[in-house]
């Protein structure tokens, strides 16, 4: 083994043998033939120029030849290394035009972030000009060496360190530079909500990611289905016209069965392709293929893999709040629009056309229809329906779901009109091989007077509804403006009332009752009072009703029973011994299941004997379902609680049932106490009343007595008790205890 100094170099067609070890041609070295490290010789001695060139020839570092660019002073040197990018390494003579010229071409080096990754190997002739070891240091300079020192081997060797680490360098550098990417990527993608676009963007990331123009398509398929189509929800560069198309319609059959080799199982790329497959959350199988314009590096390799699982984690994202999507507006069992959805169709196309009628069409008894054959039964009748919609109406007709058996229907007037949703139920309809007569009532809304807020159009056609349903079902009725307004006022009245109960804005307020003979007082009949949000009192008559529609009326109900019970408690505890409270109870309360247990709760809680409670039911609840109505009143009664007839006169009483009832107590509405003034007291209602009452040995009440004069009358026919403004009006607690206080003074 021979060791020669420089610049007597030896021919490069005798290695040395340790020379051979080092020379590295793996299989890397054939797939990178072309490149060439550059390296760049700085020395005022052109012998060192030949004789490094000379040494090195044919040799190769890490597979690739060596490049060698010369310059021969520190001056010249800066211009090249200004143009020249890609320098690998720089061999530095010290000692040049000036003494330290060359660590100031180190320092110029260093200070240019364009080549950080340049390694730099200082040379001397003169051992003395080493530099010092901070210097070294903090310059980055890899290696000092005296000319004699760096034999051809040697000379290699500092070559095949200092390549080995530039090479390393470019690598992180690229590495940094693809994590950049692929963050900056990642956040750009995130704001992609659809599929399709996440796709496009991904696929224009990846390409990216290896200097390429984006090329290549993304396809989509379900997975619980082998056999069925895949479709391309991305393509880009030669494949853009491919988007939407289902991959069997794709021409190139080789590109075609890779694919669709891909979307059965991982396969392994071809040179310059990516083949990437994702199995996503929502049952679907995503494979992206991309085209590329050069080779991914070694390096890169988990670069991809990065890359790839947080697109993975991505087109699941996508996928799944594409699946949200399709769930908020979508109907699942009929694959209609909802509700929602059918409220954004309405305000679009109110936007495009004229002449549009909206129609909400509802299936009459389709809980009868439920209960009897089932809920699968029930869809399928759901399905028939729909399915005739789409058949009869055409394709220019939006058809939704808006609830359960309920659709709605937009279309030009000549299609959504009374007589054509009618006929859509004339023929029966083969439901799971029966035949099933069907009838729908429907709510129209002719829309050419252009409201442009769907949900406010749909109110107005539920109203129409509405109405139809109480007039004439099986029928259509179309919406006019005095319905509108008239619902709407009603709506917002029980808006008010719900807010102003959850707020504890109701309260109660009591009116005397009393004993015509004696004037003794037998206790308060309790009314709910109601001053709404502007301070404004709104009559129970108006209110009452609205509470009884919506069923508020439970609640309330409950509320003034309570209370009342309350109150009957303190005024016995102040010595009104055997002061009873009426409570008016509506016929919803009256039917309510939890009546009777509510009812016990209230007297229980209250800790009053149930006698000190009345209910008043009005005649007309009383003539309801004969063998209802006596069990409750058994229970009442097994309460101790006692119940009066409200209203009675203006019902039409069957007077066998009335018997049947054994009730304690006939109130005489208010108008019959008016009416007996005015037309004689001997034969008017108020006077059969009484006699009724005493016949049936029931106690009778005349409500309304305003003057003297009325209960002068109502006495000498024989009423036993009275309430009204002649006594007293009705009062809010404590005003009742001072009213009860004076009296019994
Ligand atoms: P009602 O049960 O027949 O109550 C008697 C109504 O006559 C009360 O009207 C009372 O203020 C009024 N009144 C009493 N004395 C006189 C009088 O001398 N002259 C005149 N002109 N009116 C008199 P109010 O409080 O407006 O209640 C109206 C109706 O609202 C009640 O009729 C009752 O059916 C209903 N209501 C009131 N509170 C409740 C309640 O808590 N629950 C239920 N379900 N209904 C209630
Ligand atoms: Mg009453
Ligand atoms: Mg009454």
């Amino acid at each position: 083994m021979s060791e020669q100094p420089l610049p007597a170099a030896p021919s490069p067609a005798v290695l040395d043998d340790d020379l051979l070890e080092l020379v590295d041609d793996g299989p890397a070295a054939q797939a990178q033939q072309g490149a060439a490290w550059r390296v760049l010789v700085v020395d005022d001695d052109a012998d060192v120029h030949r004789a490094t060139e000379l040494a090195m020839q044919g040799l190769t570092i890490e597979g690739q030849p060596l490049e060698f660019l010369h310059a021969d002073s520190g001056a010249s040197a800066r211009t090249l290394i200004s143009q020249e990018p890609d320098l690998a390494v720089a061999l530095l003579d010290v000692v040049m035009e000036s003494d330290d010229a060359g660590l100031q071409l180190v320092r110029f080096i260093r200070a240019d972030p364009g080549h950080d990754a340049l390694r730099i190997v200082l040379r001397t002739g003169q051992p003395g000009y080493a530099p010092e070891i901070e210097t070294v240091r903090s310059l980055d300079i890899n290696d000092y060496k005296t000319k004699s020192e760096l034999t051809r081997t040697r000379l290699y060797t500092v070559l095949t360190a200092a390549i080995r680490s530039y090479k390393q360098i470019c690598e992180l550098q690229a590495s940094r530079r693809g994590l950049q990417h692929i963050i900056e990527g990642t956040n750009q993608l995130n704001q992609y909500r659809t599929l399709a676009r996440f796709a496009e963007g991904a696929l224009e990331q990846l390409c990216a990611l290896f200097d390429s123009l984006p090329q290549g398509l993304v396809l989509v398929r379900h997975r619980a289905d082998p056999s069925g189509q895949a479709r391309v929800v991305a393509a880009l560069g030669q494949y853009s016209s491919m988007l939407g198309i289902n991959l069997s319609a794709l021409g190139q059959v080789e590109l075609r069965e890779r694919l669709e080799a891909a979307l059965d199982r991982e396969v392994t790329a071809q040179p310059r392709q990516l083949l990437l497959r994702f199995e996503l959350a929502n049952q679907r199988l995503l494979v992206v293929y991309a085209e590329l314009q050069r080779e991914p590096k070694a390096h890169e390799e988990a670069l991809l893999r990065t890359f790839a699982s947080t697109l993975g984690v991505g087109f699941d994202n996508v996928a799944m709040y594409g699946q949200l999507l399709d769930h908020a507006y979508n109907d699942q069992l009929l694959q209609l629009p909802n509700r929602m959805r059918f409220i954004e169709l309405l305000e679009q196309r109110m936007r495009e056309s004229v002449g549009l009628t909206l129609a909400l069409v509802d299936i009459d008894d389709f809980s009868d229809i439920n209960d009897a054959f089932g809920h699968r039964f029930g869809d399928q009748v759901l399905q028939g329906v729909a399915a005739r919609m789409a058949d009869q109406l055409g394709s220019r007709t939006e058809i939704a779901r808006i609830s359960a058996d309920t659709f709605g229907l937009l279309g030009s007037a000549d299609l959504v009109n009374s007589e054509r949703i009618m006929g859509l139920f004339v023929e029966p309809f083969a439901v799971a091989g029966e035949r099933l007569q069907l009838s729908a009532t429907a709510g129209l809304v002719d829309l050419s007077d252009g409201t442009v807020l769907g949900s406010e159009l749909l109110l107005d056609a539920h109203i129409a509804l509405k109405r139809a349903k109480q007039q004439h079902r099986g029928a259509a009725q179309y919406f006019s403006t005095e319905m509108g307004v008239d619902a709407r006022e009603r709506f917002k009245l029980l808006k008010g009332l719900r807010a102003s109960f959850e707020a504890r804005r109701l309260y109660v307020v009591y009116q005397p009752q009393v004993d015509l003979d004696g004037n003794r007082v037998i206790g308060a009949e309790a009314l709910l009072r109601w001053r709404n949000e502007d301070g404004k009192f709104v009559p129970p008559d108006q209110f009452i009703p609205l509470a009884e529609q919506s069923g508020l009326i439970i609640s309330i109900g409950e509320f003034v029973l309570r209370t009342a019970c309350h109150q009957v408690k303190r005024l016995r505890e102040l010595g009104y011994s055997s002061f009873k409270v009426a409570v008016n109870i509506s016929l919803a309360q009256f039917r309510h299941l939890q009546f009777i247990p509510t009812l016990q709760a209230a007297i229980r809680d209250a800790e009053i004997p149930g006698d000190a409670l009345e209910l008043e039911i009005t005649e007309s609840m009383a003539m309801e379902d004969v063998d209802m109505v006596l069990s409750v009143l058994a229970e009442i009664r097994s309460l101790g609680a006692s119940v009066a007839i409200d209203d009675f006169g203006t019902g039409f009483s069957s007077l066998s049932q009335l018997g049947q009832l054994q009730v304690e107590r006939l109130k005489i509405d208010r108008a019959f106490v008016a009416e007996a003034q005015a037309s004689g007291a001997g034969s008017s209602i108020a006077a059969m009343v009484v006699n009724l009452g005493r016949t049936l040995g029931m106690r009778v009440l005349a409500e309304g007595i305003e003057t003297e004069a009325q209960a002068q009358m109502l006495r000498e026919l024989g009423c036993h008790e009275g309430q009204g403004w002649l006594y007293a009006r009705p009062m809010p607690p404590d005003a009742l205890e001072s009213w009860l206080a004076e009296r019994r003074a």
